[in-house]
């Protein structure tokens, strides 16, 4: 019997983190479970879905952006304008085409119910806790021509990462947590994303196992921050690792993203001895001052940050990499030059240097954004310079 999506297509552009690039995966497997296609160009598609982050604002600039401009794409706007002239042309619309057109994701947690009211050419926007229901919704939109808006905050159903397709052959990402709840001062993830979940180990190696029983290799363990991992049971973040290194058919481990303030010998450890965890350290610092790193609630100082990178290279001698934010609010220029010391002595392989905006519903909002943006761009700059020397020496 024919699949009565088949024919359909529906095209997720994914904006953001490889937590967002996991979701849209495991989404359009859903999809492909059901008999759609997936469609490269928007234009194509009938269902077109943006799953997007708002930890920056520029990223949320643009897909406003994209959003205004789809409404020419959009089965809703035309039904409307077709309305007025002519019910019988409208009826048709209605019936022949509906394209859908979807914020999903952090930007929909956190300017969803905006976006709803002022664009009514999007028809459907879903929060990261619900990305499940999206098939579901799409049908119901279909069918009954309405508008659905679900920013539940809820813990995400274990179906949702059961289906087999994966972008990359051979490699796949497997999500341990959802959420968190670090409330680094800049970061809206907690607000957006919800607090930290877990999801169960057993959920998670019969994951991994599905993987393997695929031909794939290649296991990326990803999390906001991993060794917040601990249940109930207190499993941790390393004794987890080691649970997956133990399975037949995997070849290869990574994990994203660890947390200086508590990433421990015990996980250096662990990866010096494994033959299957790769020896590299995604280990974000974001500042060098410590006035900054306590405003940004970090917790640790520049001292402490300097001595587990040495402990790493010590105990593991791989290689690292951080993420770096210039521009935080009272950053002077001595607060900007602790932090290229850090860059400078730790030499990194390679960093991600981001100029601050304030989020809003973080903490650091209320703060003055009183860093000049010409001061944030010359630090940006500076940064960006003497890593690409790093990275090439
Ligand atoms: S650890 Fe901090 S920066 Fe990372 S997701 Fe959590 S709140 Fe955001």
């Amino acid at each position: 019997m024919q699949n009565s999506n088949s024919g359909k297509k529906v095209c997720i552009r994914t904006f953001g983190c490889q937590m967002n690039v996991r979701d849209s995966e495991a989404l359009l497997g859903l999809f492909l479970e059901k008999g759609y296609k997936s469609a490269d160009n928007p234009k194509d598609a009938d269902v077109i879905l943006l799953n997007t982050c708002a930890v920056r604002a520029h990223a949320e600039h643009r897909v406003r952006s994209i959003l205004g401009s789809y409404k020419k794409l959009s089965a809703f706007s035309r039904q409307s304008s077709a309305s007025k002239k002519n019910k019988a042309e409208s009826r048709k619309l209605r019936a022949d085409s509906c394209k859908i057109i979807g914020l999903i994701g952090c930007m929909a947690a956190n300017s969803g119910k905006e976006i709803f009211e002022r664009m009514p050419h999007v028809n459907l926007i879903v929060s990261p806790a619900k990305l499940h229901k999206i098939p579901a919704y799409i049908e119901k939109i279909k069918k009954e021509n309405i508008r659905i808006i679900d920013l539940e905050d809820k813990e995400r159903e274990e179906d949702f990462y059961n289906a087999s397709y994966r972008v990359k052959p051979g490699y796949a990402q497997v999500v341990i947590s959802t959420g968190c709840s670090n409330y680094c001062s800049y970061c809206v993830v907690p607000s957006v994303r919800g607090e930290l979940r877990l999801r169960k180990p057993k959920d998670i190696i019969a994951e991994v196992k599905r993987n393997v029983s695929l031909g794939i290799k290649k296991i990326t363990l990803l999390g906001q921050n991993v060794n917040d991992y601990r249940d109930k049971q207190g499993v941790n973040f390393v004794d987890l690792l080691k649970m997956v290194e133990e399975l037949d058919g995997v070849e290869e481990i990574d994990f994203l993203t660890p947390h200086p303030k508590n990433t421990t010998k015990e996980l250096f450890k662990l990866m010096a001895k494994s033959k299957k965890i790769r020896k590299y350290l995604h280990l974000p610092y974001q500042s060098g001052s410590d006035k900054i790193l306590r405003l940004m609630h970090r917790g640790y100082t520049k001292k402490e940050y300097l001595a587990l990178v040495d402990d790493y290279k010590t105990i593991v001698g791989g290689t690292i990499g951080t993420d770096i934010i210039v521009g935080f609010p009272t950053e002077t220029e001595e607060d900007f030059l602790h932090t290229k010391d850090i860059l400078e002595k730790v030499r990194f392989m390679g960093a991600y240097i981001f100029k601050y905006s304030p989020r809003p519903g973080t903490h650091a909002q209320k703060l003055k954004d009183d860093v000049p943006q010409r001061v944030k761009e010359k630090r940006h700059a500076e940064l960006l310079e003497l890593q690409k020397k790093i990275s090439n020496a």
